[in-house]
């Protein structure tokens, strides 16, 4: 069920940061979907394709869909026609796979390139040194379907708090490093999530994505 003492705190407390909130909404029912929807929140994210192309199809269109979790080139056409981010490019040509099934669907779609910011090696993402030759050979220049608007990042899973805004802190270095090459609508740092996300937000989050402390 959705804990909604808990969704007005955290929206308030994200409203006065100017942070943006994802619902992630991954294993929820259709009735904890609804209750999201009915309380006035539209900005849902999964993290598996065949699960989101279900939810997509069976909730109200004006839903903004967003793919937070690993996504595998040949799916990206089930999602590509109504997506609205894609929180976790973690190669060039996943971002080349989007690009040309937008094309299809005659559509932009903003991207975020996944960092690997934790020292965790299981995790997806590109590595510092990966992002700045992309930004510098100017790679997505050349895919006119995709916008890249920013970056995301998942910190280690430790109660560390050090650690955690030290991973949140190499987020946004590397995101001013970047912003340069890629202008004005390069803007978003995807960062937090329900253990971590005041940190995140102390370290220049805009956008958090929370699944778990929204339900109870
Ligand atoms: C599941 C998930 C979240 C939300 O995790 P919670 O701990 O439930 O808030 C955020 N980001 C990604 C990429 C996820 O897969």
């Amino acid at each position: 069920m959705v804990n909604f003492q808990k969704l007005n705190a955290i929206k308030d407390e994200l409203a006065a940061a100017e942070v943006a909130l994802v619902a992630v909404t991954k294993t929820r029912s259709y009735d904890d979907l609804r209750s999201l929807y009915n309380a006035g929140h539209k900005v849902f994210g999964e993290n598996r394709v065949q699960e989101l192309r279900e939810k997509q199809a069976a909730m109200p269109q004006d839903i903004s869909w967003h793919m937070i979790g690993h996504l595998q080139n040949n799916k990206v056409k089930y999602i590509a026609g109504f997506i609205d981010l894609i929180h976790s490019v973690d190669s060039l040509k996943l971002l080349q796979t989007i690009d040309t099934q937008a094309r299809k669907h005659d559509r932009v779609i903003p991207c975020l390139l996944q960092l690997h910011i934790a020292e965790e090696s299981h995790k997806f993402g590109f590595s510092h040194a990966e992002l700045l030759d992309f930004a510098k050979n100017k790679t997505h220049e050349q895919l006119p379907n995709v916008k890249v608007i920013g970056l995301m990042g998942m910190a280690s899973f430790v109660d560390d708090k050090v650690q955690l805004s030290n991973e949140f802190r190499s987020l946004r270095r590397a995101f001013e490093e970047l912003k340069p090459y890629f202008g004005p609508d390069f803007k978003e740092r995807s960062m937090g999530m329900s253990g971590d996300y005041q940190l995140a937000v102390q370290e220049g989050s805009t956008m958090v994505r929370i699944g778990s402390l929204l339900f109870s």
